[in-house]
């Protein structure tokens, strides 16, 4: 029989499962076992959802939600906005770039079938066919002569359409490839499906079945002539209570921006690739800024106009999963939002991820991780267990 006065925990080891024991050894009655009944689960096995969400005799609460993957893979995650923003009339191109779900296996590899979508996209608006309508090109801004889909931000001056081309089940910047025309997707693909990947960084073959083709942002702000990504941590409980953390970071590329050159360094702005990088910490620690830093840079925008979109988008996800949800009983998630800035500082959203990397790989980080993490567990565990509820550094957006 277990002493009701201790709590027993379980963190599966991987991405810095060091300091979750540490953010669980600073609270009173929790103990770290793997054979006990556990009251929590850092990173468990999703097979045991059913067990646990089944459990009413005891609280039991994990780290993901159920059906999370429904906005954290990538191909999910665009097929969920499309459909929300056709039901509630918004463009879904507005939100997140304009983007093509393709599934290799739904049509025994028979590319010009799954492509089949994109090539009448592409066909109808690629360069040579949109320049003929674009007279006095140069005195008027590009955005008035692409078409809707086409955001400005999404081109550039030049007759130069770049497509990013993103493996389902990928995350780390593993496996992502540029291309410009049909030609070089279907290469793309083709070496894929024999498990060939051009990737410099990855350890043995990559190999996927499903892909996102997104426009690639031609047109990003950029600071100090870089790239770069933010990245937002939210956070949301089993009865869609959705929280956005009040600091976050900015990834920053290792290299001048150049749309000539597409090259992994320059345009994937995660750290897993910038890291291998020569430049990698040399302008600025980690690659890394905070959102303080980027107020600087922006004049205070980003505070007084980006965020507020920034957390409509968050919201807007989850209103677009929604009814694919069922509530269950003692779960929570923190994901990691990526977003970027155009030049007209709108933020799009590229991909939500599930195990945001929690690597204290800055100054920066080593500050916002642990606090994020700690503040995380006083709405998520603390009440549950102990009835202490503290101020945290999460801001509530609403409940769904
Ligand atoms: P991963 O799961 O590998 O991180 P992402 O979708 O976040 O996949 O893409 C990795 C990086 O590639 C992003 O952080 C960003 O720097 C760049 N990227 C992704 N999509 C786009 C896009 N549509 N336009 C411009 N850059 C992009
Ligand atoms: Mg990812
Ligand atoms: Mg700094
Ligand atoms: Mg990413």
């Amino acid at each position: 029989i277990i002493n009701p006065q201790v709590y027993y925990y379980y963190v599966a080891p991987g991405n810095n499962s060091k300091l979750i024991i540490q953010t669980m050894q600073k609270r009173k009655n929790w103990q770290e076992s793997a054979n006990q009944l556990l009251h929590f689960q850092w990173n468990m096995n999703d097979k045991n959802f059913k067990y646990l969400t089944l459990s009413q005799s005891q609280i039991q609460i994990v780290n993901h939600l159920p059906n999370h993957r429904e906005l954290t893979m990538k191909c999910n995650l665009i097929r969920n906005l499309k459909y929300f923003c056709q039901a509630n009339k918004r463009y879904v191109w507005d939100i997140t770039p304009l983007s093509f779900i393709i599934d290799l296996y739904s049509s025994e590899n028979d590319l010009n079938r799954v492509l089949k979508e994109f090539i009448s996209f592409y066909e109808q608006f690629k360069p040579s066919n949109s320049k003929k309508n674009q007279l006095n090109y140069s005195s008027k801004p590009i955005s008035q002569y692409v078409h809707p889909k086409m955001h400005h931000s999404l081109l550039d001056d030049e007759d130069n359409y770049i497509w990013i081309l993103k493996p389902n089940e990928f995350n780390r910047g593993r496996g992502i490839q540029f291309f410009r025309t049909i030609e070089e997707l279907k290469q793309l693909l083709k070496n894929f499906n024999k498990g060939i990947s051009e990737y410099q960084f990855s350890q043995g073959q990559i190999k996927s079945s499903s892909f996102v083709i997104q426009k690639y942002i031609q047109r990003p702000l950029l600071l100090d002539g870089r790239k770069f990504d933010i990245r937002v941590w939210v956070l949301v409980t089993h009865q869609f209570e959705i929280y956005i953390f009040n600091q976050g970071y900015a990834r920053l590329s290792s290299e001048m921006f150049d749309l000539n050159k597409l090259d992994a360094f320059i345009h994937l702005t995660n750290n897993a690739v910038q890291k291998h990088s020569q430049n990698y910490g040399f302008f600025e620690l980690g690659n890394q800024i905070s959102y303080s830093e980027l107020d600087y840079y922006t004049n205070g925008e980003f505070t007084k106009t980006v965020l507020p979109k920034i957390k409509s988008i968050i919201v807007f996800s989850w209103m677009a999963i929604q009814n694919t949800f069922k509530k269950c009983k003692y779960s929570f998630e923190i994901f990691g939002y990526d977003f970027m800035l155009d030049e007209q500082l709108k933020p799009w959203l590229i991909e939500i991820n599930t195990n945001p990397c929690l690597e204290e790989s800055s100054p920066l980080l080593q500050e916002l991780i642990p606090k994020m993490i700690d503040d995380a567990f006083k709405i998520v565990i603390d009440p549950l267990f102990s009835k202490v509820t503290e101020p945290t550094g999460w801001d509530h957006l609403l409940q769904l």
